[in-house]
Parts: structure tokens; C-alpha cells; sequence
């Protein structure tokens, strides 16, 4: 089977595309075609794994272990093979064997007892570290410091960082994969941990010192900084690399097996993806999200957030995150069980979003199993209604631009925060804030991922959410200068445009026709603030303003990029100027109205624009205040023009919604988040809403005969309301399916 595109996924089985693909703007990836992929990873609904450990030999109950995740009703098993340590009798040099193995192949028991219950074999292995032999006898394998010395493990002093640019990853872990496939033929082998999102580390080793020179300018770049020659081709360079490891890879498991297929871990960050996941959604046929849990003030949203930015690369492929049953907050515990609630919600969002969900727990001896039953709940419950859970195409005509180059360089480090006139910026809090706007007031979205716009996957859409993406190819605009022209609204913020794609400062913004604003400033950062205590000034009466009766001025956002506007009576809010607000006495405005807007808003014959000059989604996030959620959402409203939107929720609570074209018809998927531990883990209980009114918009040429609960049970009374039905939802406590057939 060749590789879906986006388009033969969104038209669904039914349809018939032929096979096409997605014109893409800009291939930096190797241009290799990738072997045909098969079909076998969509089939795989939900995902069990045990981490064995070095001491499970000694004791491990293989058979107790299989049969548990049997009943689980686990498609596939992730099973530990090896590359750190093998748990099997490994004759591949330097591959460290388990030191209680004893003559026990613990990996190939494994592999029986999952083929027994007719459960796939995934191998477990890692490509990150190696032992002290291997390093005396392949020092050129191991990742260096500017000194020269080997970088090890933080934890275990014995414990060598592998470099993925030598031929550890190009000799070695073939040579592991060669005996495991020839021994097991596992399905699929994955590796833990490599490539990631994270930001790109430096390595100094011979290897990369010989890459510097030969491709990259020389010297390698003291820190990542997209603001640095060098390091803009050293991410180029590396990315390469990690595709040309990912296909080498995949080529080598498929020698013996033309159905398996190796992919890897795409990590755990959230919102923060600082690697170019596109080429790697090209050449991938199975997306591992690697999002386990959250820690400290993470958002509960935080897993369904990886999910989007996973779906919007994938193209309809294999999607799965791996959920820690275990206790994830920071500090961490591996081997307590993680609250029930919590562990739910986590589940339910990685189901939700459209991911197959791949239950983890660590070592074979458990002295806590009260993560048991809930998996066992969740996962029979899921098993018992599949069909709902086989998604066709998502629902929503709201898209959200994922904007991959601002979050991953930003005027960055290559960590993933900016400093803007001294202060520290987070470059995901803008999407954040847009987030967090868009499940306060119930709207159905997906995620459009920067690297992949182009008309064809715009085409779902009515409605497109810009949340500064400041740094944007000159293509890039012309895609969303062209969905506009064609009917499509846009709502932009601050610095969106600004800079290309590497974040070089442009004269203007990029977008500055469509967003109907000029550049008007001269300072150093080319933005105005930080400041509280800054307003924005109600100039007219306009639907986006719905609700601020009382008040002629609201709170402005703490940064703002100085515009003019093209046409003056576009400006439907202007600034006022921040002043002091320290003492009483002399906290009044000295300028009182400008004619610096705050918000433009234009129309066309069948496209609105709305651009914020401030970071009113970002503000929004920080303050927590309802006036910018207001406006945002008032914004979203006005943008939809009127129309009906696919799906609506009417009732109170914080909600994210899905709403998908199933196999066995439609499902609506609402996942109640509000709990006093939404901003900060965990969610110890919760706290149940309703009852929720849903208007359902049946799409043309169907029609819709039954609603049912999957998670109460109930069947839901259907009203119908010309081209849409309602029902009414009685309660959720943190997630129900309504399935529609
Ligand atoms: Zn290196």
C-alpha cells in the first residue's frame, strides 16, 4: 500500500483519489523515496509495554505479564530487546547483556507469549547510550564536550551518550537490528528516546568537528541560535541526518520482513517542538508520541496539544502516545501508581485526539498495582466500542496554524525561550493562550502545521487562527494571502509576518495587504513593552465587542508591534498608552486616545480578517483575565460569519472537543477539564458538569438515527433542528463519546 495523503484520508475510505501527494513548499529532507509502508500499524488500536529492567530475569512471570495485557485487549506489545541492554543472549559486540540473564532469553519468552495471544511484537530498543568497553574500543561512537571528554549519563557515572552522526548508528544498531530480526522477526522496532523534539545538543567529537567544517562554516556554534549562520545549516544538517538514520533504519528491519517497519520516539514537550517534524511525518509510517504525563504547571491539555501536532504531520498515519501508569509529576516516582484521575484523563485525551494509547509500566515485580483496574476499565471500555474510535476525518473548519519556526527560534537559544526587551518569552504561550480561548468557549479545531501549508491542507477550512507566527516564509504568506482570497477568514496576532523563516527582521509585515496594517515604530526589538496598565480604547460598536457593555476601554496586552492602518475606520479598538501605576496619585493617562489601533478588522465579500497588534492570546494566558478570552472568542465568532459551526456545546465547564467521522458513522468526544488541578498537576477528583446542550450540524447526504453515550451508557434522545440534530448530554465527569449512527 502506498503512503496516505491527507487527502485520501480526509475523503475517507468511500472516496476514490487517486493516489496524489501534497505539493510540498519546501523539501529539505533527502529526496529518497520511501519504501512502499504497510498497513498493518492502523490496525493496532491500543498498545501494552512492560520496561524490563537488568534484575527481571531473575524473576520476571512472563506468562502472568502476557496474559495481563491479553486482557487488556492490547493489539501489540512493546518488548525490551536491547542496545543499552540486551535481554537476550545477544552475540553483538558491546551490546551489554543483562548480568542476570543466566542463560534466560527473557526478550524471546516474551515474544512467544505475545504471539501465543496474537498480539504484535514491537522491539523495544535504545540507540542513546553504550557501556565503558564500547567507548575504550569505538571512542569515535560517543558524543563529546568542548574538551573532549565522553558526555555520560547524569545519573550513571558508566553510562556513555552515543553520537548519531557516527557509525554507532550507522554499523552498530544495524548490526542489532540484523540479530533481532533474524531471531525474532519482530514486527516493528522502536527506538526509545532518539530523535525527539527537544532542541538539538551539541557535539564536539571528531565526527561533527569533520561536519562543521565540511558543511556548516567552520566552528561549531557556541549555542543553538537560529540568529547564528552556522548553526541554520547545522539544523538542516542534523535533521537530514535524522531522516537519512530513520530510512537506513527501516530499510535494514525490512531485509528479511517487507512488512516491518522501524520508527522512533518524537518525545514528550507539548506545545514545544523545537525539531522539524515534517520530514519526519514524510518518511514516518508510525508517530510515537512520547508525552507520558505532565509536570508542575503543564496545562491538562497537554497531551490531546501533542496529539494536534502529531495528527497535522501524519496525514491520517499511524498516531500513538505512550501514558505512564506510573506517577510522572516532577519529582517522579517509577514505581507508584499515578492517580486514577489523572491517568484517565490522560487516556481519554490520547483517544480523543485520535491516538491509540500504549499503556506503560516499569519493571515485572510491582509492589503497586492500583494502576490495574483503571487500565483495565479504560482499555475494555475502549475495545468494547471500536468502530467509534476509527476515524475517517475530523469535523472542524476552524484550523490553528502550529507555527513551527517561531516556537522552535524564536530569537532563541534553540531552547525554546526568547528574551524580548529583557524579559523572558516563552514562544509557545501565544498558541497556548489561543488554546485555552478556544476550550473555554467549546470551538472545534485541528492543527495545521506550518511546514505543511499549502492550499490542499488548508481546504477543510473556513476559518484560520494565526497565533504569532512571526517568523513565516514568503510562500507561507502567499498560502494564506491565497485561502483568503478564496473565501477564508484569518485572525492573526502581534509580530505574525515579521521576520522569514530563520528570523530576519522584514521593513514590514509580510501579510501587511492582507492584515491591513503597516509597521509604524523604531525600536530595537521592533516591539513596544512589557507593560501592564495599558488599555485599548472602544472606538465602535461591533459584534466583536458582545458583552463589554459598561465599560468604553479593556485591558491591553503587555506587548504590542506600533501599526498604522491602511484605511482609519478598520480600527475598531486603539490604544492607549500604558502609565504609571504605582502610586494613586499619579496613575492617570497622560494621552488618552491615539489613533494606534489595537485590533483591525476588515471584510471582503466572503472573507473577514481580524489582526491584534498586540499578544492578546499570550496576555490572555498570563493575566487569566475574561476580557481577552472574550474578545478572542468574540473574534472566533465574528470570523465564522453566522454560520453554524459543525458542532456546538452549550453549558458551563472548560471542554475540549473532537468531533469525528467514524467507521461505524460520527462521534463527538468531550473531555471535561474543569477541576481546580487543570493548571497544575494532577487532577486528584473530579468534578462533573452538565447538563450540555449539542447542536449537531449532520453533514450533507447523511443521516443520523441514534445517539449513544459510550462512556454512561445511554441512549440520547435526538431533536431535530433542520439541517442539524441536538441531544442533550446529562453529565461528564471527565469524558464521554456521544457515537452517532
Ligand atoms: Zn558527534
Amino acid at each position: 500500500m502506498t503512503k496516505m495523503t491527507r487527502r485520501q484520508f480526509v475523503a475517507g475510505a468511500a472516496a476514490s483519489f487517486a493516489a496524489t501527494s501534497i505539493p510540498s513548499l519546501h523539501d529539505r529532507a533527502p529526496d529518497v523515496q520511501a519504501p512502499a509502508q504497510p498497513a498493518w500499524p492502523r490496525q493496532v488500536r491500543r498498545i501494552g509495554q512492560l520496561n524490563f529492567n537488568e534484575v527481571d530475569p531473575l524473576t520476571l512471570d512472563v506468562n502472568a505479564w502476557a496474559d495481563y495485557w491479553a486482557s487488556l485487549h492490547m493489539d501489540a506489545l512493546v518488548i525490551g530487546f536491547g542496545g543499552i541492554m540486551a535481554t537476550y543472549p545477544t552475540d553483538i559486540p558491546f551490546q551489554h547483556r543483562s548480568e542476570f540473564l543466566h542463560g534466560r532469553d527473557l526478550t524471546g519468552e516474551m515474544v512467544a507469549a505475545a504471539r501465543k495471544r496474537h498480539m504484535r511484537v514491537i522491539a523495544r530498543m535504545d540507540c542513546n547510550y553504550a557501556y565503558q568497553d564500547a567507548l575504550d574500543a569505538h571512542p569515535e561512537w560517543f558524543m563529546r564536550h568542548k574538551d573532549g571528554s565522553p558526555r555520560l549519563e547524569l545519573e550513571a557515572a558508566y553510562l556513555f551518550k552515543t553520537c548519531q552522526f557516527t557509525t554507532y548508528f550507522t554499523e552498530q544498531m544495524p548490526a542489532i537490528y540484523r540479530e533481532i530480526c533474524k531471531r525474532y522477526a519482530p514486527d516493528a522496532v522502536f527506538t526509545n528516546g532518539w530523535p525527539g523534539t527537544a532542541a538539538i545538543e551539541m557535539c564536539y567529537c571528531a565526527t561533527c568537528q569533520k561536519i562543521y567544517r565540511e558543511q556548516t562554516g567552520g566552528v561549531p556554534p557556541a549555542t543553538t541560535d537560529a540568529r547564528s549562520e552556522s548553526y541554520r545549516r547545522f539544523y538542516d544538517v542534523y535533521m537530514n541526518r535524522v531522516i537519512e538514520i530513520w530510512q537506513m533504519w527501516d530499510r535494514v528491519v525490512k531485509e528479511r520482513d517487507p512488512e516491518a517497519i522501524y520508527f522512533g520516539d518524537l518525545g514528550g514537550s507539548g506545545l514545544q517542538m523545537i525539531k522539524d517534524l515534517k520530514p519526519i511525518g514524510d518518511v514516518s509510517s508510525w508517530y510515537a508520541g512520547d508525552h507520558q504525563g505532565r509536570v508542575g504547571n503543564a496545562p491538562i491539555w497537554d497531551c490531546a496539544a501533542q496529539g494536534r501536532i502529531a495528527q497535522s504531520v501524519m496525514d491520517g498515519k499511524k498516531v500513538s502516545n505512550i501514558a505512564a501508569a506510573w506517577s510522572y509529576n516532577s519529582p517522579r516516582y517509577r514505581h507508584t501508581s499515578s492517580p486514577q484521575a489523572e491517568m484517565d484523563l490522560w487516556l481519554a485525551q490520547t483517544v480523543a485526539c485520535g491516538m491509540s494509547p500504549w499503556e506503560h509500566w516499569l519493571g515485572g515485580s510491582p509492589r503497586d498495582t492500583r494502576w490495574k483496574k483503571p487500565s483495565q476499565e479504560f482499555f475494555d471500555w475502549m475495545a468494547a466500542n471500536d468502530a467509534h474510535f476509527r476515524n475517517k476525518r475530523s469535523l472542524a473548519e476552524i484550523a490553528v496554524l502550529y507555527p513551527q519556526r517561531t516556537i522552535a527560534f524564536y530569537q532563541s537559544d534553540g531552547t525554546g525561550s526568547r528574551k524580548l526587551n529583557g524579559s523572558q518569552i516563552d514562544p509557545e504561550d501565544y498558541l497556548q493562550g489561543l488554546y485555552s480561548v478556544l476550550l473555554e468557549h467549546h470551538f472545534l479545531f485541528d492543527f495545521v502545521h506550518q511546514e505543511k501549508l499549502c492550499a490542499e491542507a488548508l481546504k477543510p477550512y473556513k476559518v484560520l487562527l494565526i497565533p504569532n507566527a512571526a517568523y513565516l516564509r514568503d510562500e507561507e504568506c502567499d498560502v494564506i494571502r491565497r485561502f483568503a482570497a478564496n473565501g477564508g477568514s484569518v485572525m492573526a496576532t502581534f509580530e505574525t509576518s515579521r521576520y522569514n523563516e530563520w528570523g530576519d527582521l522584514r521593513g514590514d509585515f509580510a501579510l501587511h495587504d492582507l492584515l491591513g496594517v503597516s509597521y509604524a515604530g523604531n525600536f530595537p526589538d521592533g516591539v513596544i513593552g512589557p507593560f501592564g496598565n495599558s488599555y485599548m480604547e472602544i472606538r465602535q460598536s461591533h459584534p466583536v465587542l458582545a458583552g463589554f457593555e459598561g465599560t468604553k476601554m479593556l485591558p491591553g496586552p503587555e506587548y504590542r508591534v506600533p501599526v498604522t492602518t491602511l484605511r482609519d475606520n478598520d480600527a475598531v479598538l486603539t490604544v492607549i498608552p500604558h502609565y504609571m501605576n504605582a502610586m494613586p496619585e499619579l496613575i492617570y493617562p497622560r494621552i488618552t486616545r491615539t489613533n494606534e489601533p489595537s485590533v483591525v478588522l476588515r471584510q471582503t465579500a466572503s472573507s473577514r480578517v481580524a489582526y491584534f497588534s498586540g499578544d492578546i492570546d499570550r496576555t490572555a494566558w498570563k493575566s487569566g483575565l475574561p476580557d481577552f478570552s472574550q474578545l478572542i472568542a468574540n473574534t472566533i465568532r465574528w470570523l465564522q460569519s453566522g454560520e453554524e459551526p459543525p458542532v456546538s456545546v452549550q453549558g458551563k465547564g472548560i471542554i475540549e472537543i473532537f468531533a469525528w467521522e467514524t467507521e461505524a458513522g460520527f462521534a463527538v468526544h468531550l473531555l471535561n477539564y474543569t477541576n481546580p488541578n487543570m493548571l497544575r498537576a494532577v487532577v486528584k477528583e473530579l468534578y462533573p458538569i452538565g447538563p450540555l446542550e449539542v447542536t449537531f450540524r449532520i453533514p450533507e447526504g447523511r443521516t443520523i438515527r441514534r445517539a449513544r453515550a459510550l462512556r454512561s451508557g445511554q441512549q440520547l434522545d435526538l431533536k431535530p433542528d433542520g439541517s442539524a440534530i441536538r441531544f442533550t448530554i446529562p453529565s461528564v465527569a471527565d469524558y464521554e463519546v456521544v457515537a452517532l449512527t
